[in-house]
């Protein structure tokens, strides 16, 4: 290993790695001239080493991302904005389970286990955080240094930071406490909105309440999805049962497409779609690549 990180050009060494994964033998076999051979049994994998060995026209990429870039945003940004403008970057939303021992029409629960949503990395030295009103969804702004109530601006409720989740168990309002998994009779939470992430207009960033505007642009979006399901890309297939889709299985989610709203199916189906129209090219393929990293964090998890 006395050659590793030196600049020692060895075409005439080949490396195998046929448990490639993403690739990082090859690719540092290959910055040392190595003529590089991987093998992969996930695809992904061997599309992320595609990616990372490949020799980039940086021009021809810029260019297949304007193109993408052209054909989606204005409409995506339609869908993601404050009614004065204002683009949204994140809308939140809770899951939602009906409490089983209530009588049915009771408000579902949603399933906060605290009704703080947003706070500093290092809540004891930057104390200042954001709560959702249990009962109006007023944002309240709280100091977790001091406080350990909070009371609503709006409403006047007051009450703890604590939800009504504690583990894999919630309680509702008239103190049934009732496993989560069970509730939920084998079929997905619902969810509610009740805040949103803005961008200002001077890039700052400020959360904001739900309001009408709110509903009836998510209002549009499901029309919009409805409408154009068949023109989009959409996720397709149902969950095998493994490692890493136990949890959401038993959480009765059962296909792909469940894992997403109907704004993120629209506007991630504009996306895919347009990468998919693009002449088939390495460009394309990167762009593939890289929107199946943004479905990792545009997602209802
Ligand atoms: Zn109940
Ligand atoms: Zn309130």
């Amino acid at each position: 290993m006395a050659a590793y990180g030196s600049l020692n050009h060895r075409p005439d060494v080949v490396v195998l790695d046929p448990f490639a994964g993403s690739g990082a033998t090859l690719v540092e076999a290959a910055k040392m001239g190595c003529r590089v051979i991987g093998y992969d049994i996930n695809p992904v994998a061997t599309l992320v080493q595609r990616q990372a060995l490949a020799e980039w026209d940086h021009e021809a990429l810029a260019e297949a991302f304007k193109d993408v870039e052209s054909r989606v945003k204005a409409e995506i940004d339609s869908l993601h904005m404050t009614k004065d403008g204002e683009h949204v970057l994140y809308y939140l939303w809770v899951s939602t389970v009906a409490c089983p021992l209530c009588p049915g029409g009771a408000p579902p629960i949603e399933l906060f286990s605290r009704y703080i949503f947003a706070q500093h990395a290092y809540p004891k030295r930057y104390p200042a955080a954001q709560a959702t009103c249990p009962q109006c969804h007023a944002v309240v702004a709280v100091d977790l240094s001091a406080d350990t109530r909070f009371t609503c601006h709006d409403c006047r409720w007051s009450g703890s930071f604590d939800g009504p989740v504690a583990g894999a168990t919630m309680t509702c309002s008239a103190g049934h406490r009732t496993k989560i998994i069970d509730a939920l009779g084998g079929q997905p939470p619902r969810q509610r909105m009740y805040a949103k992430l803005v961008l200002t207009l001077d890039g700052g960033r400020r959360y904001d309440p739900i309001g009408e505007f709110d509903e009836q642009l998510y209002s549009r979006a499901e029309q919009l999805l409805t409408e154009n399901a068949d023109k989009i890309v959409m996720p397709c297939g149902r969950l095998d049962s493994g490692y890493n889709t136990r949890q959401a299985l038993s959480w009765g989610y059962r296909e792909w497409r469940q894992f997403f709203n109907a704004r993120q199916l629209y506007s991630l189906g504009l996306l895919g779609a347009a990468v998919r129209d693009l002449p088939i090219s390495p460009e394309r393929e990167a762009l593939a690549a890289l929107f199946s990293g943004v479905l990792e964090f545009n997602n209802l998890f």
